[in-house]
């Protein structure tokens, strides 16, 4: 019997943008290549130990076992509300204006299912993280890609937003601290955003991983600290990227009562939340945000990311200059495309970078290095695309 064959919303997703460089990457291992991956933006530093411990304690606890509350535990909602209020000043009530996420990501993907009705619109950063496009397409929702230009600093121009489109818009999907660009914004432009988005009845959902892995005293803005966000603005939140803990799978959302409800609706009819031993241990981690195992984390990024820069500006590689994530986002110095010249450096050198367009098709004439091995090697790979070039 042949397969039964599936629902167009899958046959009808893109091609997974890692395909070929996962293919080529083997080939070139199957090869005998020594290869350095600069491709994944995940962490090779471990989850610092004082977190680890409180969830070693508390899955001992045969409390945690059982089925855990839709929304997350109430005493976490309220640490992240007190996270809320300690890192970026603005009031939360845990109770209500606050869910629990199985890593933001499981947030953003239900968002559409929460807000967008077949044929509405979503505004998407374009390059952006992938979820938000293919999120949307799963609903039945248009997709209205906001191109990301380096004139602009990597933030979108919503004055060439057509109003017919802005008038359909019922979502706008925004990233600061920025994947894959590394970009930040400025507080003007996010009240422009949320301006745009109180005029036109959209609601923003603004995606805040990288809200502390920042460096050299910046300080990422939360969409709250701007006014009237709270009429529009759904902000997520993820542990992933500030304490090294990718694999949990926790994060949180947060916002006014209505908005934070509505997607909480979706979730108690698709999952029955986060284990209660991670929420315990995440609680930990959000308490103690600032203690100096966590910061010393941020650290070590901060001198990659200066050595990194350093050496792109000995072999002449342009890049954007950044206060803020794991990525640094490359011009290709070469009249190839992103992805010959990525195909290229992987087959002669075994460095794998991603390709720009991985992330949309204004990522065309970049490349992303993504921060996550050790210093030395980091430097071995670029002292061999040095020697290529
Ligand atoms: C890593 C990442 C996330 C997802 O993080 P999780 O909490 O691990 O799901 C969300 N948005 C962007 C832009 C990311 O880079």
């Amino acid at each position: 019997m042949s397969p039964i064959t599936p629902a167009d919303r899958i046959k009808n997703l893109p091609p997974y943008p890692f395909a070929a460089i996962d293919k080529a990457r083997e080939k070139a291992r199957a090869e005998g290549k020594d290869i350095i991956s600069l491709g994944i933006g995940d962490p090779d530093l471990p989850t610092p130990a004082f977190i680890v411990e409180t969830l070693q304690a508390a899955a001992s606890d045969p409390k945690t076992h059982r089925y855990p509350d839709y929304t997350g535990r109430l005493d976490y909602r309220k640490v992240c509300a007190e996270f809320m209020k300690r890192r970026f000043g603005v009031d939360f009530d845990g109770a209500t204006e606050i869910l629990a996420l199985i890593g933001s990501k499981e947030g953003i993907a239900h968002a559409p299912l929460a807000f967008l009705n077949p044929g509405e619109v979503a505004l998407c950063p374009d390059p952006g993280y992938p979820v938000y496009a293919v999120a949307t397409g799963f609903v039945g929702g248009l997709v209205h890609r906001m191109p990301l230009l380096e004139e602009n600093g990597f933030t979108p121009d919503l004055s060439a937003i057509p109003p017919d489109v802005a008038a359909k818009a019922k979502m706008m999907f925004l990233n600061y601290p920025n994947n894959p660009t590394g970009a930040v914004v400025s507080r003007e432009f996010l009240t422009k955003a949320v301006d745009f988005c109180i005029e036109h009845d959209i609601v923003l959902v603004y995606d805040n991983a990288y809200s502390e892995l920042a460096f050299g005293g910046y300080k990422p803005l939360s969409i709250f600290e701007i006014d009237s966000a709270r009429d529009v603005a759904i902000e997520m939140h993820s542990l992933s990227k500030t304490f090294n803990m990718t694999g949990w799978r926790i994060g949180f959302a947060a916002g006014a009562a209505a908005h934070v409800g509505a997607l909480g609706q979706v979730k108690t009819n698709v999952d029955s939340g986060a284990f209660d031993a991670i929420q315990l241990a995440a609680m930990e981690a959000l308490r103690r945000y600032d203690d100096a195992m966590v910061l010393a984390n941020y650290d070590v990024y901060g001198a990659r990311r200066e050595a990194c820069e350093k050496k792109l500006e000995d072999i002449g590689i342009r890049y954007l200059k950044s206060p803020a994530t794991f990525y640094v986002w490359c011009n290709v110095p070469t009249d190839e495309t992103s992805a010959s010249f990525c195909a290229r450096v992987l087959a002669d050198t075994g460095v794998v970078f991603t390709p720009g367009t991985a992330f949309g098709d204004r990522g065309e004439g970049y490349f992303r290095i993504a921060l996550t091995v050790r210093e030395a090697r980091l430097l071995e790979a670029l002292d061999r695309v040095e020697a290529l070039l």
